[in-house]
This record gives structure tokens, C-alpha cells and sequence, in this order.
């Protein structure tokens, strides 16, 4: 590395992309290799069942700026994130998605805003066309949450971003909690932060790896991480109820002074059903974030790596 030029790693993680890897790491070896800096390309294949591996295994004998490394199993993008983040040297990181679909054009501008003081450089989604209408609803139902509950803008942003090597440090260092949601953090940290836009490119091969279940966890992550305030809801609700309850015990104690029957069955089975729904939906709540603190108290490591090719140690 010599001392005028800025290093760039680039992180990579790749999940069954065996149709795609090769094209990308080429198409973005391409842009990387115009700009005046000394450049790595770390990929972390999370688990992949197809031929990924051999495949960064060869790209990485032929040419040393490839590196790989592959996880135990599938860990999911945001751990195999992490991997690549502890792993990079660069002065900066940029992370890209395997597929194409964050155009690695984008980088040259990065790394200038970078290069003028930025420390965090967000793409920005400018169009979202490709996305099926779940995954839609889902990135906004994320989005809003995080925007209005935890105080930051995450609004169309992507997993696309530049990162200082001295936010890489925080990211790995100082904030240890396993369910991580990348792009709420990055945005959390505040520092200085520059945005790009781009329009997000149709997948070229394979398919998504996201399904409902998927993206509901991760809506689920987002919310129990950034913010408590559904827990506070519950209290509301209990609140709420206690207040009806107490109007509905004064009907009935009035009703005995007055000599009319208690008021009818009717009242009752809807109390029972309104009070017993606001229970279970509670506890469902309170459940989801012991269940985080589950994870969290276990403390497991985020990925476990099977072997890595192209590392010096
Ligand atoms: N990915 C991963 N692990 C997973 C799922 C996805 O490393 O468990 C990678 C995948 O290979 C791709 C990126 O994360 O590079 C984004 O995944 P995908 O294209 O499926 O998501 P989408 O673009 O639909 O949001
Ligand atoms: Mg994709």
C-alpha cells in the first residue's frame, strides 16, 4: 500500500449467487481499478449450497485483491456483513450487494465525497420499481418505524453505503449487540454523512432471498431494536381498560342500588373478548423483546467462518 493513495475495501456478501459472482466481482474490479486507490474485494459466501466459494476460490488465485471467506452456514446478509466489516484494512469500506443491483458506477462518487470530509456516504434509493408489493410494504412499514420511533432517517436507504474506517470501528467494536440492523445503525451513529441517489437495477440472475417471513423479521428487529415505545403502548392499553373497567363496575354497583337486573350478558362476553385480545397482543409484545434479550444474553457469536482464501494471516 503506498502512503499518497487511499485504500478501499470492498465488502461482498453473497448468498447462492453462483449464476452472478464472477460478472459482478468483474464488473466492480472495473470501476474500483479506474479510481486512483489501492483497493481489496473481501466476499462473504453466507453459507451458500451452490459454488460460490469455488468460484471466489479461483477469481482469488488470479488475482490478489480478491479475498473470500466462507461462513458455517447461512447466518444471514447482516452478519455476513459484519464478517466482511471486521475483516476489511481499507481507510474506508464500501458495501455492495452481489447482484448488481446497487450500481458499483456509484463508487468513484463515494469515494470523492468521501475524499471532501463525509464519513458515512448513504445511496439512496431514487425508485424502488422491481420490489414486489410485500417487500414494498415492508420497506416502508421499516422505514417509518425507524424514521418515527427511533428519531433517524432511514427512508429508502439501502444496505449501499461508504463507510470511514473509523465507523467501521464503532460498528464493531463499540456496539456489540447481536440483532443488528445495519442500516438503522449506520444512520444512529451520526458523524458526518453525505447521500447519493441511484436507481436500483433489475436482478440479473438468481431471485431474491427474501421472502414475507423474512422481511417480517427483519421489520420485527428493527422496531425491538430502535425503540421500546410498543412496550409503553401496552401499559397504555392497561391503562385504558382499567379506566372502562371502572365505569363498568360503577353501572353495575349502581344498578343493584336501583334494584335493576346487572346490565346483560352482552357486556360481559365483550369486555371478556376486548380485555382478553389486548392481553395476548401484550404479551406477544412483551415476548418479542424478551425474546431479544434472549438472543442478547445468550451472546453467541454473530458467524462462525468454515475458510477463507486470499488473507494474508
Ligand atoms: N444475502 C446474504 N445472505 C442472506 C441473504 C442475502 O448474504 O441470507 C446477500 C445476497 O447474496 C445479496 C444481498 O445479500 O448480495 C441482497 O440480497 P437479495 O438480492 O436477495 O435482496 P434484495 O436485493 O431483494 O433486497
Ligand atoms: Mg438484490
Amino acid at each position: 500500500m503506498n502512503t499518497t493513495s487511499p485504500y478501499i475495501s470492498i465488502v461482498i456478501p453473497a448468498f447462492n449467487e453462483g449464476l452472478g459472482i464472477k460478472r459482478t466481482i468483474k464488473h466492480v474490479t472495473n470501476v474500483i481499478s479506474e479510481c486512483q486507490v489501492d483497493w481489496e474485494i473481501i466476499v462473504i459466501d453466507d453459507g451458500s449450497a451452490d459454488d460460490t466459494y469455488q468460484q471466489l476460490c479461483d477469481l482469488s488465485q488470479d488475482d490478489a485483491h480478491i479475498k473470500a471467506i466462507k461462513l458455517s452456514r447461512n447466518f444471514g446478509k447482516e452478519s455476513a456483513m459484519l464478517a466482511g466489516l471486521e475483516y476489511a484494512n481499507g481507510d474506508a469500506i464500501i458495501t455492495i450487494d452481489s447482484d448488481l443491483q446497487h450500481p458499483p458506477e456509484l463508487m468513484p462518487e463515494m469515494i470523492a465525497k468521501w475524499q471532501t470530509g463525509a464519513q458515512i456516504v448513504h445511496a439512496v434509493k431514487r425508485t424502488r420499481n422491481q420490489e414486489s408489493v410485500a417487500k414494498k410494504s415492508a420497506a416502508f412499514l421499516i422505514n417509518k418505524i425507524i424514521s418515527g420511533l427511533g428519531g433517524i432517517n432511514t427512508n429508502n436507504s439501502s444496505d449501499y453505503k461508504l463507510l470511514d474506517k473509523e465507523i467501521v470501528d464503532i460498528l464493531v467494536h463499540q456496539l456489540p449487540e447481536k440483532e443488528r440492523f445495519f442500516r438503522g445503525l449506520t444512520s444512529w451513529i451520526g458523524f458526518t454523512e453525505a447521500y447519493l441517489y441511484f436507481d436500483v437495477e433489475e436482478r440479473l440472475d438468481g431471485e431474491s432471498k427474501w421472502s414475507f417471513w423474512s422481511l417480517l423479521e427483519l421489520s420485527i428487529t428493527a422496531l425491538t431494536t430502535f425503540t421500546s415505545l410498543p412496550l409503553r403502548i401496552v401499559s397504555v392499553l392497561g391503562l385504558i381498560t382499567l379506566v372502562l373497567g371502572f365505569f363498568v363496575a360503577g353501572d353495575a354497583i349502581w344498578s343493584i342500588f336501583e334494584g335493576r337486573a346487572v346490565s346483560g350478558f352482552a357486556t360481559i362476553i365483550i369486555s371478556i373478548l376486548i380485555i382478553g385480545s389486548f392481553i395476548m397482543i401484550s404479551l406477544g409484545i412483551i415476548g418479542e423483546y424478551i425474546a431479544k434479550i434472549y438472543e442478547e444474553v445468550k451472546a453467541r457469536p454473530h458467524y462462525l467462518i468454515k475458510s477463507k482464501v486470499g488473507f494474508k494471516k
